[in-house]
């Protein structure tokens, strides 16, 4: 709807999704700081589009993104342009989304939430199916690089109330998973809330 914006609060270790229509602008915040944020979003009409962390990085020659750059598809179109982010700037790029697996072989024994599971129940409704999750775009994750090759899974740097802001570039399918990762600490406060908004812009 013209001129809506919709506000949701993704509680910690949930995941949810909304439409997100051209020219509309997501933000996504963390209010208590350092919380991690698996994001996926697909095209609304043809969901086998999807923004892809790999070709993006490509597209952008860099590991994190920058302001002013798009995260690029599967097929190496534009589908969402940072335009803002108060945060230090770490976001990402490298890590699939966690799922059962990777928590049973961290030693968990039973159902753990995921971003992979959150991702398919979130986008449930919205009329995509994932059968695969795609490499999300880990908002607000530090994971760095050492000379050597190494790679180090770090406790987010964001502070309280950090946040980013994107604009759609075509009609859009938009999930965020605040990660429920308890084992490794990469949100340094444990899983907390994140919060998704959409604001679509009044027409001209
Ligand atoms: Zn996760």
């Amino acid at each position: 709807v013209i001129g809506e914006s919709l506000r949701v609060v993704v509680p910690a270790g949930e995941g949810r999704a909304r439409q997100a229509p051209p020219g509309a602008q997501v933000i996504i915040e963390t209010p208590t700081g350092s919380q991690v944020g698996d994001l996926f979003a697909f095209r609304a009409d043809d969901p086998t589009e999807f923004v892809s962390a790999a070709h993006t990085r490509v597209w952008s020659g860099r590991l994190f993104p920058r302001i002013g750059q798009p995260f690029v598809s599967n097929r190496r179109r534009p589908l969402l342009t940072l335009v803002g982010d108060t945060s230090p700037g770490v976001h990402d790029m490298l890590v699939p989304a966690c799922d059962p697996e990777r928590y049973r072989q961290l030693g968990v024994e039973g159902w753990h939430a995921s971003c992979a599971e959150n991702l398919r129940e979130a986008v449930a409704d919205l009329g995509v199916v994932v059968a695969d999750p795609p490499q999300p775009v880990n908002v607000f994750m530090e994971v760095s690089l050492d000379p050597g090759g190494g790679l180090a899974l770090r406790p987010s740097p964001a502070r309280p109330g950090d946040r980013l802001s994107l604009r759609a570039e075509a009609p859009l399918v938009v999930a965020l998973s605040a990660c429920p990762q308890d084992l490794v600490q990469i949100s340094a406060h444990g899983p907390t809330d994140l919060v998704l908004e959409v604001r679509v812009p009044e027409a001209p």
